[in-house]
C-alpha cells in the first residue's frame, strides 16, 4: 500500500477512536449524574418524619374525600382530628376513627399562609393532633397527563428548528449515499467494437484489456498484472463512452457510468461514502466496467499550503479511490475507464502503475472515417437513394462523430418539417452549413436588397473559381443564404488531410481567400466590408508564412516565435510587414488573372446561384470547369 493510502486509513481510524472514546464519556456523566441523583432523594427523604412519609407515600387516600374548609375548622375545635399535614393551602388531615379527608384553605399568599401555620401549630398543641408539612403532587391523573403533554409540546417547538435542521442533514446524506442506488445500476451494454468506426488504436488497446477480463485466472496464473485503470483522452463527442459501452460488451461485462462531478457533495465525507458505493457495487456486479466521464472533475489535487474546506474534501475523495483500486485482487474483474478531455489536469499519481496506467487516445475522425460515420447515421433514418456522401464527409472536415450523428439527425428533423418523407442530400448539406457555421438562415435574408446579393454572388463565386483554377481543393457547394455572420459561404474540402501544408498550397489558398474582393472590383469596380474576414485570415496566413515558415527574406529561417521580443525592433517589424504584404500582392495578381481569364464562369455562376441560391454536386463542377 502507498503512503498517499495508509496516511488515510490512519487518520481514519484515528477519528473512530475519537468518535468512541466521546460516546463512552458522555455515557459514564449520565450514569454518574442519575446515581447522584438517586443519593440526593434517598437522603431527604431519610430526615422527613413517620407522619409525613405517610401522608407523602399514598395522597390519594386523602384526596379522594374532599372536604369544605370549615368542616375542617369544625373537626379541629371538636378535637376529632388526629393528624394534619399542610402543603401550602392545601391541607390533608386523619380523624380519631381514621377516616381520611382534605381540604383546601383560602389561598391568602405567603404572608397569610405563615399565619396559618402558626395558629395550626397553637391548634396543634392545644387541640392534641400533629401537625407536620409535606410536599405532594396534587393534581389528578388526568390534569397530570395533559400537563405532561403540555410540557412535552413545548419542549419539541423549542428543540424543532434543530430537529428539522438535524433531519435534513440526515436526509441529504441518506440521498447522497442512495442517490447511487437510485441511478446507478449496472446495465449489461450489447454494442461491442463493431459499433464503434475508426479509433483503431483505441480498439487495438482495449482489446488487450477486454481478453484480460475475458480470463483473468490464466493472466494471474503468469503473474501478469491485471488492468485497473484506462484513461481515455480526446476531444468531446469523439466515442469516449461508447469505446467504453464497447469493452463492458465485448466481454460481457456489466457497465457503471457516473461522471466526476457525481462525487462532489454539499455535505462533508458524503463524497467518499459514493466512491465506497460504487466500488462495493461494482465488485458485486463483476465483471464490471465503471465509466468515469470528465475524469478531471476529481482528478486533480491540490498542490502547496494546506488544503482548505472543498479541496480537502476532492483530496480525500481521490484518496479513497486510489485506495479503493489499489485494494483490488488479482482476480477482482473490475476496470475503471476514466475519460477526459484535459489529461493535464489528471493528478499523477493517478496515473501510478496500478492505477490509471493506460493513456488511450481517441481523436477527431479521417475523411474515410467521416463517410463511414454518415454512411452508419444515414441508415438509421430514412434517407434518400443516391446521396454523395464522400462529398458530404470531405465538406463536413473537422466534426466529430458525435456532430455527425446529430447533423445526420437535424437533416431528419428538417425533412419532417417540411413534410418530406425522405431525408435528402440537400437536407443534410442544410443541417451541415447549421453546424459549420454556427446557426440556422439568418433573419437578415429579408432585409438583404437584389444588389447587394448579386454582390454575395460574385463574392462568393469568386473563391469558388480561384480555388478550383488553382487547386486549392475540392469546391464541393457555394451558398448565398446568409448564417450566423456570414452572408454566403463557399466550402472547399481540402484533397487530403495531411497535415503539412506545402508553399503552393497555401499560396493558393491565399489567392483564393482574396478572389471574393477581386471578384466585387471585377463586377462593380468598387469593394465592400464584405471582405474583412478574409482580409484577415489571409494576412494571419502571409505573416505566418514569413515570420514562422521561412519563406521571407528578412526572417530567412529565424522564426518570429522563437527570437525575444525585445530583439524584434521596428525596422524587423516593417521588413515583416513589407514581404507579407508583397506575398498578398503576388496572390491577388493571381487571383485577377485567373478571374480575368475565366470572366465567363465567374458570372456564369453568379447567376446560377441568384436562381438557385445554392449550387453543390454536378451543376457546380459543370460551370467551374466550363464545360
Ligand atoms: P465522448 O464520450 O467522447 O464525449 P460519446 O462516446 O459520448 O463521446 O459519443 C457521443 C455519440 O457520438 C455516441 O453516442 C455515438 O452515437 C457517436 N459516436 C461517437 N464516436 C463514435 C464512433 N467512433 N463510431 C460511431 N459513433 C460514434
Amino acid at each position: 500500500m502507498n503512503s498517499a493510502s495508509s496516511n488515510q486509513t490512519d487518520t481514519d481510524s484515528r477519528r473512530r477512536l475519537v468518535k468512541a472514546g466521546a460516546v463512552l464519556l458522555v455515557v459514564l456523566l449520565l450514569i454518574g449524574l442519575s446515581v447522584l441523583q438517586d443519593h440526593a432523594t434517598k437522603d431527604a427523604q431519610a430526615r422527613k418524619n413517620p407522619t409525613a412519609l405517610a401522608f407523602e407515600k399514598t395522597p390519594e387516600a386523602w384526596l379522594a374525600h374532599p372536604k369544605e374548609a370549615s368542616e375542617f375548622e369544625r373537626a379541629v375545635a371538636e378535637r376529632k382530628v388526629s393528624a394534619v399535614a399542610v402543603d401550602g393551602s392545601l391541607v390533608l388531615y386523619t380523624d380519631r376513627q381514621g377516616g381520611r379527608a382534605s381540604t383546601r384553605l383560602i389561598d391568602c399568599g405567603d404572608g397569610c399562609r405563615n399565619a396559618l401555620a402558626a395558629r395550626l401549630g397553637e391548634l396543634s398543641v392545644s387541640n392534641g393532633f400533629v401537625l407536620t408539612s409535606i410536599a405532594i403532587d396534587a393534581r389528578t391523573p388526568s390534569e397530570k397527563l395533559t400537563q405532561a403533554l403540555d410540557k412535552a409540546a413545548s419542549v419539541l417547538a423549542s428543540l424543532l428548528p434543530i430537529v428539522l435542521i438535524v433531519g435534513l442533514v440526515i436526509y441529504f446524506q441518506m440521498r447522497g449515499s442512495l442517490s447511487l442506488g437510485r441511478t446507478k445500476l449496472a446495465d449489461k451494454p450489447t454494442t461491442t467494437f463493431k459499433d464503434v468506426i475508426g479509433a483503431d488504436e483505441a480498439k487495438k488497446a482495449l482489446r488487450r484489456v477486454a481478453a484480460f477480463m475475458q480470463d483473468p485466472a490464466q493472466y494471474a496464473a503468469v503473474g501478469a498484472q491485471a488492468p485497473r485503470g484506462v484513461l481515455l483522452d480526446g476531444p468531446p463527442g469523439t466515442g469516449k463512452t461508447l469505446l467504453a459501452r464497447a469493452l463492458a460488451g465485448e466481454c460481457g461485462a456489466s457497465f457503471i457510468s457516473v461522471d466526476g462531478s457525481y462525487f462532489s457533495s454539499m455535505f462533508y465525507g458524503a463524497g467518499i461514502g459514493k466512491v465506497k458505493e460504487l466500488f462495493t457495487r461494482a465488485r458485486a456486479a463483476a465483471p464490471c466496467i465503471v465509466f468515469i466521464d470528465e475524469i478531471d472533475g476529481i482528478g486533480k489535487r491540490s498542490r502547496g499550503g494546506e488544503p482548505q474546506g472543498g479541496e480537502q474534501e476532492q483530496n480525500r475523495i481521490i484518496n479513497r479511490l486510489l485506495v479503493e483500486m489499489d485494494g483490488f485482487s488479482p482476480l477482482e474483474n473490475v476496470v475503471i475507464v476514466g475519460a477526459t478531455n484535459h489529461i493535464d489536469n489528471i493528478d499523477e499519481a493517478m496515473c501510478r502503475p496500478g492505477r490509471f496506467d493506460l493513456a488511450v487516445r481517441t481523436s477527431l475522425p479521417t475523411p474515410p472515417e467521416r463517410q463511414a460515420l454518415f454512411t452508419l447515421y444515414l441508415a438509421k433514418v430514412k434517407a434518400a437513394p443516391a446521396i454523395d456522401v464522400a462529398s458530404i464527409a470531405r465538406t463536413a472536415s473537422g466534426m466529430s462523430p458525435a456532430d455527425i450523428a446529430n447533423c445526420v439527425n437535424r437533416a431528419a428533423a428538417y425533412a419532417a418539417e417540411a413534410g418530406e418523407s425522405v431525408v435528402s442530400e440537400e437536407r443534410v448539406y442544410e443541417s451541415l452549413e447549421t453546424h459549420q457555421l454556427g446557426g440556422e438562415v439568418s433573419a437578415s435574408k429579408a432585409v438583404i436588397t437584389p444588389q447587394t446579393l448579386r454582390r454575395i454572388a460574385f463574392h462568393e463565386s469568386g473563391h469558388a473559381l480561384v480555388a478550383h483554377v488553382l487547386n486549392a481543393g475540392t469546391v464541393e457547394r457555394v451558398s448565398i443564404e446568409p448564417r450566423g455572420p456570414a452572408l454566403g459561404v463557399t466550402y472547399v474540402a481540402r484533397h487530403n488531410e495531411e497535415p503539412l501544408h506545402g508553399e503552393q498550397e497555401m499560396r493558393s489558398r491565399l489567392a483564393m481567400m482574396l478572389a471574393g474582393r477581386e471578384a466585387e472590383l471585377l463586377a462593380f469596380g468598387n469593394t465592400s466590408s464584405g471582405a474583412a474576414d478574409d482580409l484577415k485570415r489571409a494576412s494571419e496566413l502571409a505573416t505566418s508564412m514569413i515570420g514562422s515558415y521561412g519563406f521571407g527574406k528578412t526572417f530567412g529561417l529565424l522564426s518570429m516565435a522563437g527570437v525575444p521580443r525585445d530583439l524584434i525592433g521596428p525596422d524587423v517589424q516593417k521588413s515583416l510587414l513589407d514581404e507579407a504584404r508583397l506575398l498578398l500582392e503576388q496572390a491577388q495578381a493571381e487571383c485577377r488573372r485567373v478571374l480575368e481569364e475565366k470572366n465567363d464562369r465567374l458570372h456564369a455562376l453568379a447567376e446560377l446561384l441568384l436562381g438557385l441560391e445554392t449550387v453543390s454536386g454536378a451543376p457546380l463542377k459543370q460551370v467551374l470547369s466550363g464545360a
